[in-house]
């Protein structure tokens, strides 16, 4: 049983992704929008099993609005 999956960890940063998918309430990760290119990056047993934490999403957002930034300079 050594893949079992944990959902409530985020498989990216192995940390508490404090999901609540399996409670009751709307989990934030129902509204916010988890970018395909973060969701890739997951590898496939956790897809749809685990969420990916609110800090990567926020620090993936980050690293793209920086990539724009960047862009933006350039040309
Ligand atoms: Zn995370």
């Amino acid at each position: 049983m050594a893949d079992l999956v944990d959902s409530s960890i985020c498989p990216l940063c192995q940390t508490a992704n404090k999901c609540g998918v399996n409670k009751a309430e709307p989990c934030w990760c129902t509204k916010e929008k988890v970018p395909a290119e973060l969701i890739a990056q997951v590898s496939d047993k956790y897809v749809n099993k685990s969420c990916i934490c609110q800090a990567c999403i926020e620090k993936y957002n980050l690293t793209i609005d920086l990539s724009k930034a960047n862009i933006k300079e350039v040309t």
